[in-house]
């Protein structure tokens, strides 16, 4: 695997391989990687004959200084797994090479990102299309490949190359969980034993609201139920539960209003903030 820390030497590389017809995959993270990252790495590498990865915690996107500084960094292994997974390609930039100053781009989502994440994290979005923009314009992919996990993400970044006129095709990734439903997360590294069994009320929960939501129930009964079921729990906090159209994430009152319904939900187990998802 060729690792580049700079953006001048990374261009002229791929450059060369994009004029010889190789079509690029990207696979954008901040490191501290786990199987679901390197699920996003194999579809890549199974549509591209070059997947590159990059490693880049962004500050721009942490809306609380504490998560930044301790977001789990593990370059060392991070390299070890990329080599054996397949990837060819690592771009791990310092902070100067990708922000020179505090930035003057301000992106808009308009109400994509006034709720759910966006209401609970003020700026992460704009931070998250600072750094995907220029990701995609120094890397230049033919596809980018994310995880469901983040879906709200996903429809920004979507809303993002539609509006910039990016020439990448998008492609998300269905969530990689532990053998007891916990979905994958690099902030995994940072819970306590205790709070690590305590957080599979995040997936039992969404798993339980779903079957609610499909044998009938109402879309306010079964929030209620999840509050309730939080509540009921110390030691774990629900941030929100929302069931929104998948597409343009617009709250629903019934789940006939939209083809694809999804249930999205952040909670607190100890000071670690964990999202997670389900398509209905
Ligand atoms: P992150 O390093 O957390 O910024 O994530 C980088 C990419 O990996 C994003 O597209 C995430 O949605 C994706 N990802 C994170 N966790 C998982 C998972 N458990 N399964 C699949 N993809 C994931």
């Amino acid at each position: 695997m060729q690792i580049f820390r700079e953006i001048g030497p990374l261009r002229a590389f791929l450059i060369e391989k994009k004029g010889a017809g190789q079509s690029i995959g990207f696979v954008p993270t901040m490191g501290a990687l786990h199987p679901g990252h390197l699920a996003l790495i194999a579809v890549s590498r199974s549509q591209n004959p070059l997947t590159v990865c990059s490693i880049f915690v962004n500050p721009t996107q942490f809306n609380n200084v504490s998560d930044f500084e301790k977001y789990p960094r593990t370059l060392e292994k991070d390299v070890d797994m990329l080599e054996k997974a397949g990837c060819d390609v690592l771009f791990c930039p310092d902070e100067p090479e990708m922000h020179t100053r505090s930035s003057y781009l301000n992106f808009n989502f308009g109400h994509l990102e006034t709720v759910m994440e966006g209401k609970f994290r003020p700026g992460h979005f704009n931070g998250v299309a600072q750094v995907v923009s220029k990701l995609f314009h120094i890397v230049n992919p033919d596809h980018a490949y994310f995880g469901q996990k983040d879906w709200q993400q996903f429809v920004i970044i979507s809303t993002l190359v539609d509006e910039l006129k990016f020439n990448v095709t998008l492609h998300s990734v269905e969530t990689v969980r532990e053998n007891d439903g916990l979905a994958m997360s690099s902030r995994n590294l940072r819970l306590s034993e205790k709070q690590r069994r305590q957080a599979i009320l995040i997936p039992a929960t969404l798993a339980e609201a779903k079957a609610k939501l499909k044998g009938g129930d109402s879309i306010l009964s079964v929030k209620k139920f999840v509050e309730d079921t939080f509540e009921s729990n110390p030691g774990i906090t629900l941030e929100y539960i929302e069931v929104v159209n998948s597409k343009n994430l617009l709250p629903l009152y019934s789940v006939e209003e939209a083809d694809r319904p999804i249930l999205c939900m952040a909670a607190f187990v100890g000071e670690v903030r964990l999202i997670d998802n389900m398509f209905l």
